[in-house]
């Protein structure tokens, strides 16, 4: 697989591809506006030309990927919060667009005080219309759905929910999934062991396609099994454990493509020392490569 993490834009979305070679990064993943604000300032030439050139510089560094904010919720009961996060991830996907990532994900969202078919169809109707808005703007983006952990009112934790947007809002090529291993472990879908994993990968298929599925998160877990709680661990150091991640990266089907630490950056030896965690945790996935 290609291995990677996801790094910092500070500075400019092209500053990322540096982080990500001195981290030992594959591919990257990114935000290419704060992602806990609405607005952004539209990217000018300088920053896309400057994206390219890093891009070019690095052209070990494939895909990028870009994480959408948090904020979006295309699930909201509100028609106000709905509009705004539909705008606000048109701009991302556009964004994307503009600086040629082939890759765009974004969390499903959270029907709150409405219920769960209501979220669903409160999606859908905001993916027609993205992806129409976008087909010219932004051709080449893939939009993915990521699946969830499950906490709260939070939609995407069932295959049956991805699968039921994935058919409705499309179907589309522009459209496709984004698998976290944390959050498929939450929602209690096991990968730990080769007959787990050949379980859970086969229901997968049958309910969304195997097709579907264009990049990774990888991140162990700090919860059991099924608890839908959302807390990432280090590789091998959570509920998953290695042998999980060993399922994924020794699995010939996933063999070129991408897939991204989201676990946490830093942590201190005993003597108080910080240690760069994305290199570390990248070492142990190298390392469980048969
Ligand atoms: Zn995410
Ligand atoms: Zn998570």
């Amino acid at each position: 697989m290609r291995l990677g993490a996801h790094m910092s834009a500070a500075g400019g979305v092209y500053t990322a591809f540096a982080r990500g070679q001195k981290a030992a990064c594959e591919t990257i993943l990114v935000f290419t506006k704060s992602n806990r604000q609405w607005k952004a300032k539209p990217l000018a030439d300088e920053d896309v030309q400057n994206y390219r050139e890093a891009a070019a510089e690095h052209s070990g560094i494939f895909p990028t990927a870009v994480h959408a904010s948090y904020l979006i919720n295309l699930a909201s009961p509100k028609p106000d919060l709905w509009q705004k996060s539909l705008d606000a991830l048109k701009i991302e996907v556009e964004r994307a667009g503009q600086l040629g990532i082939p890759l765009l994900v974004f969390h499903p969202g959270s029907y709150v005080t409405a219920d769960e078919q209501t979220g669903l169809d409160n999606i859908v109707r905001a993916l027609q219309q993205l992806l129409a808005d976008t087909a010219d703007s932004a051709p080449g983006v893939t939009v993915c759905l990521e699946t969830m952990a499950g906490q709260g009112t939070n939609l995407g934790h069932r295959f049956q929910q991805l699968a039921y947007l994935l058919e409705n809002a499309g179907p589309s090529e522009r459209m496709g999934v984004c698998f976290d291993t944390c959050h498929v472990f939450a929602a209690g879908y096991d990968i730990r062991t080769p007959e787990a994993y050949a379980a859970t990968m086969s229901e997968f298929d049958r309910v969304i396609g195997l097709e579907q599925i264009k990049c990774f998160h990888f991140n162990d877990s700090k919860f059991e099994l099924g608890r839908r709680k959302d807390r990432h661990a280090h590789i091998g150091d959570g509920f998953i454990g290695g042998e999980g991640f060993a399922n994924f990266l020794n699995d010939p089907r996933w063999a070129e493509y991408p897939a991204h630490l989201e676990t946490p950056k830093t942590e201190e030896d005993e003597d108080g020392n910080e240690i760069e965690m994305d290199v570390v945790n990248l070492a142990t996935l190298r390392s469980l490569i048969k």
